[in-house]
């Protein structure tokens, strides 16, 4: 395990809960982020309900298949809580008290000024030869073991509890132990499909084992990840990492709103305050989407100054001064509608950009002139206005979230045009 390239992981998700459609497994979806960075590949995810037996048989075979095994949830009290167990019985090995731990568990209590319930002495037990992880957030704590040159994780289920355990003991730990050096890199694209982004940089892909892409496609967004490896120096991986990275940006150019991980409205809003320029939305299909994004990013109150849903014909006339005849003459869904609302959100604001949105989400409305999925999207500025016609796909959900990143993505476009503008003149 020492000193070689990180292998091929299993993740295995214990709890019955996860087998009905009630209950998502979301602790794999951070365990796979964070194990891809440090470069271990995750072969398999698994779930396993609240048996012992199933468990131990899955454990067998995963240990058969992967260098790394995480198992994760079942370190509760109570009697479905079964991972401590199966594990061991399908180690062979036996649980042995651990005073330290039991002590941690009690003074827990204590400070609640609670007696420990009896069935809580069990999460005291460890795994014989295992290493124990602290648990500042619950009264299980995790544990790692060797089994051979196998490397088995148990961690507690609630991701508050598994996420901080992780990042303080386990991802140091797996970290130290790997000799290559990885750099990556997440390039993330708006405004383009997923095959236009493929056309772009089909001949680009890497065919060198050091060389990493995968494209992640969500609505409105693409992302392509770029890592490279380096055995001898992280200096290299890095000096390998920026080269391909330069490749794919010399193709995907503007298209690319971050290489720093930061969401759309994080870009817009840094760019609002970098331009000190303020933003206000009229939202009619995406239904305060938009300012719910943009209210998400902490600092936003000093650029964002107001947000309308205005759903109703009536609300477009009376919050955003949309003329009755223009909804008459076009529909509410048009292009002299969008624009209007777009001024006029601006107007009632005195903002410096207004933003506005107004569309078909479905299922129902649609119409062969004006289809499911048609949304029009506005920005006003002080000198004029600019209207795009989108035809979205996909179910309602997805139709909001293209139109708002859309709507988003205007906004970053027109201020970075502007930025190119001012340097210009400035020239
Ligand atoms: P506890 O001491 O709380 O019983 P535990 O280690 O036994 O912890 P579980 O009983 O399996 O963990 O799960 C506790 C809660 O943690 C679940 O109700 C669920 O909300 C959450 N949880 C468990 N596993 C996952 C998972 N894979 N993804 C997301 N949430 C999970
Ligand atoms: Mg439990």
């Amino acid at each position: 395990m020492i000193n070689k390239r990180p292998g091929r992981v299993e993740i295995i998700a214990v709890g019955s809960e996860l087998l009905t459609p009630h209950f998502q497994d979301t602790n794999s979806l951070y365990l796979s982020a964070r194990l891809n960075d440090l470069g271990w590949t995750v072969a398999f995810k698994t779930i396993v309900g609240d048996n012992a037996e199933d468990l131990r048989l899955r454990l067998r075979e995963a240990l058969r298949r992967t260098e790394l095994v995480i198992v994760m949830g079942g370190l509760g009290p109570t009697g479905d809580d079964i991972t401590r167990e199966a594990v061991a019985g399908a180690l062979g090995r036996d649980l042995v008290l651990q005073r330290d731990v039991l002590e941690g568990i009690e003074d827990r209590f204590r400070r609640r000024q609670l007696p420990m319930p009896k069935p809580n002495r069990k999460q005291a037990f460890v795994i014989r030869g295992a290493a124990v992880l602290p648990n500042k957030n619950g009264t299980a704590p995790g544990q790692v073991l060797m089994v051979g040159r196998k490397k088995i994780v148990l961690l507690p289920g609630p991701p508050h509890e598994l996420k901080p355990m992780c990042e303080e003991s386990v991802w140091p730990a797996l970290g130290k132990e790997r000799s290559g050096h990885f750099s990556r890199a997440v390039l993330k694209v708006t405004g383009l499909t997923e095959s236009m982004v493929d056309a772009l940089i089909s001949d680009l892909y890497p065919k060198r084992a050091d060389l990493g892409l995968t494209i992640l496609a969500s609505p409105g967004q693409i992302e392509v990840h770029l890592s490279a490896f380096s055995a001898g120096s992280g200096v290299l991986a890095e000096k390998k990492l920026r080269r391909l990275k330069s490749k794919f940006m010399g193709r995907l150019r503007n298209h690319v709103f971050s290489e720093t991980g930061d969401s759309l409205e994080e870009v817009v809003g840094l760019l609002l305050k970098k331009q000190k320029k303020t933003l206000a939305v009229a939202e009619s299909c995406s239904g305060g989407l938009i300012s719910h994004r943009l209210t998400n990013v902490p600092g936003s109150s000093e650029y964002f100054l107001e947000g309308a849903v205005a759903y109703s014909n009536a609300a477009k006339i009376e919050l955003l001064a949309v003329s009755p005849d223009l909804i008459k003459t076009h529909g509410a869904v048009s292009f002299p509608v969008a624009r209007a609302m777009a001024s006029g959100i601006r107007r009632r604001a005195r903002a410096d950009l207004g933003l506005a949105v107004t569309g078909i989400a479905g299922p129902t409305g649609g119409s062969p002139e004006k289809p499911i999925g048609l949304v029009f999207t506005a920005l006003a500025w002080p000198g004029g206005t600019e209207v795009q016609k989108n035809l979205f796909l996909g179910k309602r959900e997805q139709v909001k979230l293209q139109s708002a990143q859309k709507g988003l993505d205007m906004v970053r476009r027109h201020l970075l045009q502007n930025a190119r503008s001012k340097k210009r003149r400035n020239r």
